[in-house]
């Protein structure tokens, strides 16, 4: 007798013991009863036609039948369910063959066997592969509809803040216009640039939340103008002497090539961009330290480059800083003062400040040997632009044309 017919002989013993030993319990029998009958079908065909591919059909439904705790645990529940399947027909088949049939049999089923586990193997690491990236993807789902979230909150939140500011604002200037002409008290004075002051630093924060929601939704619109990177440096340095005098710090701008010529770009929105790298370098250096600021005409950029001799920013940081409320977890060092030392803010301004970058088609970046609050290694940030000398509109050209010529 033939292997193949020798296995027909055992096919009812076989799949009476493979049931009851393989479904644990018996409302699960019959349904695993039809597949283990088909399972037998196809072995019976595979060694007949000494090709192992029909089992392929019912080895592919067993894999994709992995159940979601197998696949959570990553225990191989087919390898060991084929592991049973092989100990109980070498079992069924020594008891109901003689020993030369039965060694015939075991030798030809060996090589599908074989075959079995490599195959089931494969078919589970694929299954297991679609069930972690299936996870990833609703990871990262639910990652993007937070932020999505957080980015409607600060647009909301924005908004409703905006409302009792210009009430404080409103009420603090006719206060103001109130104590006209009566004697003012130094204490009374005080309290008047108090309230001032809050109302303009809040305003400064909600401002900044409305651009990180006009960042997030793409709707940051850029008013395109000549602007001269000179000029603004001289603007910033008169906006920020108060600061670097309070905190003893000077600053140096260097003149470099392509510094004093003309460009187009939105000086307001670049003007920002210096403002908030060059407040952080107030912030993040020590009374006395020094901040510079320099750069080098490339072609078709503009690189301004910005150093301090502060603390520093750890390389695993240098990335994160510029996404929004990085404030690398130290919260301790959190204050509202604008530019006072180690006085972390919420967290926004280097993130607008690449956004603004990015939008102009530039890019911004940091270098530093590291954090160091002792040995001050310092931060080096760099803002690449484009060198745009042509204006962007025809209207603008006309408009533009007796300054360009003078120019040029
Ligand atoms: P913040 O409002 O906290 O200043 P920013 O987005 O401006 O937010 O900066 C993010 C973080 O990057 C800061 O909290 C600080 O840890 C770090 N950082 C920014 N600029 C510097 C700098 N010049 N030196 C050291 N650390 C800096």
């Amino acid at each position: 007798m033939q292997e193949h017919e020798l296995l027909r002989t055992l096919q009812p013993v076989w799949l009476d013991r493979a049931t009851l030993t393989l479904a644990k319990a018996a409302n699960l029998r019959e349904d695993l009863r039809a597949q283990l009958e088909s399972f037998f079908e196809m072995l019976t065909q595979a060694v007949e036609t000494g090709d192992s591919a029909w089992l392929d059909p019912v080895l592919t439904t067993w894999a994709t039948s992995l159940t979601q705790t197998e696949l959570e645990g990553g225990e191989s529940n087919l390898l060991e369910f084929l592991r049973e399947i092989v100990v109980l027909t070498g079992d069924v088949s020594r008891q109901a063959l003689n020993n030369d049939q039965a060694l015939n049999l075991i030798s030809a089923l060996l090589p599908h066997f074989a075959y079995c586990f490599s195959k089931a193997a494969f078919m589970e690491m694929q299954a297991r592969i679609a069930y972690i990236s299936d996870q990833l993807k609703s990871v990262q789902q639910t990652l993007e509809k937070l932020d999505r979230s957080k980015s409607d909150f600060i647009a909301v939140a924005a908004h409703e803040l905006k409302t009792p500011l210009t009430l404080v604002e409103g009420y603090a200037a006719m206060l103001r216009d109130a104590s006209e002409g009566r004697p003012l008290t130094a204490y009374d004075i005080d309290l008047l640039n108090g309230i001032s002051t809050g109302a303009r630093r809040l305003k400064a924060i909600i401002d900044d939340m409305i651009d990180v929601s006009l960042l997030d939704n793409n709707l940051l619109s850029l008013n395109i103008q000549p602007m001269w990177l000179n000029r603004m440096f001289a603007v910033l340095y008169n906006e920020l002497a108060d600061s670097l005098q309070e905190r003893k710090q000077t600053l140096e701008i260097k003149s470099f090539p392509g510094c004093d010529e003309m460009t187009f770009g939105d000086p307001e929105r670049i003007l920002q961009v210096f403002r908030n790298v060059l407040t952080n370098a107030i912030k993040y250096t020590p009374d006395g330290g020094k901040i510079t600021i320099d750069g080098r005409k490339l072609p078709g950029f503009i690189e301004v480059i910005i150093r301090d001799t502060g603390i520093g920013i750890d390389p695993e940081d240098q990335v994160l800083i510029f996404d929004k409320f990085a404030r690398l977890g130290k919260s301790d060092l959190h204050s509202s003062g604008k530019t006072k030392f180690k006085g972390g803010g919420p967290g926004l301004g280097l993130h607008i400040a690449r956004g603004i970058v990015e939008t102009h088609g530039g890019a911004i970046w940091v270098e530093s040997p590291g954090y160091d609050e002792h040995k001050l290694p310092g931060s080096t940030f760099h803002i690449l632009l484009p060198l745009r000398l042509e204006p962007p509109d025809e209207a603008m050209a006309r408009l533009l044309a007796p300054l360009m010529n003078k120019n040029n």
